[in-house]
């Protein structure tokens, strides 16, 4: 059973909805605290003010395998981000504005939309910016018939003040860790304090939900899915990382370690981002996984796994 059943039937959902909206007043939603009112149409460094907008929506089969499964993972990309990454592979939607405003009820059937398809999660695509917006449209989801558990799906930026509004609402939580090195992240997405924040978050998630459960059909039915896409020259400081996950949040820790970084949008302006991951790159990250301690990677491309 989805989690926000539980505070829908008790009558604690609404309220999480309201202390969401009241964010957006002096908007406080994600660590940037921009402080203006999106409510009247102001907008921050997300670039989106009082409705959400969405690029596409649909079933996605090249999620983690226990999101997949046999009917695909329900994703619904949200448009725009808080944060400014140069190599986004989905820059388009991300930066520059690809997608369309929704109302709440259009989100709602998005919702519904994916569960009639078979989906088996509501897959919340960068959602940082839009929480809001999203627990109001699943709020009337859930009163037509939504069931699915809410996957959040984000790069890891994340209030721990906002996060724990979603206490009890999300099922699995999927951020990225993406920089251990604070100057790194501000001069390649624009963030301040992306560690310290990042780390926090992902506690604050992983006291939420634990360790990634799944069922006997192989999907995930609850907890932490951490995503670490490693970048050429160690810029992603996958060593740190990998201890961190190990020693402060699990050994157990479901980790998937992404090898398909391959530079597109502003990615070719920086000479160390200028190139694919080698595949000597990947090994070694893949090493220091296994040397933390991490004993629960995401599958691995067959031909590397066989190599190493
Ligand atoms: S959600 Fe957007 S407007 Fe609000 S603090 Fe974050 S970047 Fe600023």
């Amino acid at each position: 059973m989805a989690a926000y059943l539980k505070l829908y039937h008790n009558g604690k959902l609404a309220e999480r909805v309201e202390a969401a909206n009241t964010l957006l007043k002096n908007c406080q939603v994600c660590p940037r605290h921009c402080g203006i009112n999106r409510l009247a149409e102001e907008t921050g460094e997300c670039n989106t003010g009082k409705l959400a907008m969405v690029s596409s929506y649909g079933p996605h089969f090249g999620e983690e395998t226990p999101l997949v499964g046999k009917h695909g993972s329900g994703t619904i990309f949200f448009t725009n981000c808080n944060l400014k990454c140069l190599f986004c592979q989905n820059y388009s939607i991300s930066q520059l504005g690809d997608g369309s405003e929704v109302t709440d009820e259009e989100l709602a059937r998005m919702m519904l939309a994916l569960q009639a398809r078979g989906c088996h999660n509501i897959n919340l695509v960068s959602p940082t910016h839009v929480i809001p917006q999203i627990l109001k449209g699943l709020e009337i989801a859930i009163n037509l018939g939504l069931r699915l558990p809410l996957v959040y799906n984000s790069g890891g930026y994340d209030s721990a003040e906002t996060l724990e509004i979603l206490d009890g609402i999300i099922d699995i939580y999927m951020p990225d860790m993406k920089y251990s090195d604070e100057r790194t992240a501000e001069e390649l997405s624009g963030t301040k304090n992306y560690p310290t924040i990042n780390q926090a978050a992902i506690k604050e998630m992983h006291r939420q939900v634990g360790g990634l459960k799944i069922d006997e059909d192989g999907i995930a039915i609850r907890g932490l899915l951490i995503r670490h896409l490693v970048l050429p020259h160690g810029l992603s400081g996958t060593k740190e990382i990998m201890k961190f996950i190990a020693e402060d949040i699990s050994p157990n820790s479901y980790v998937n370690v992404m090898a398909q970084y391959n530079p597109c949008y502003k990615a070719f302006r920086i000479p160390h981002l200028a190139r694919p991951l080698s595949k000597q790159e990947l090994l070694e990250a893949i090493e220091l996984a296994k040397r933390a301690g991490l004993n629960r990677l995401d599958r691995l491309d067959p031909v590397i796994a066989r190599a190493i």
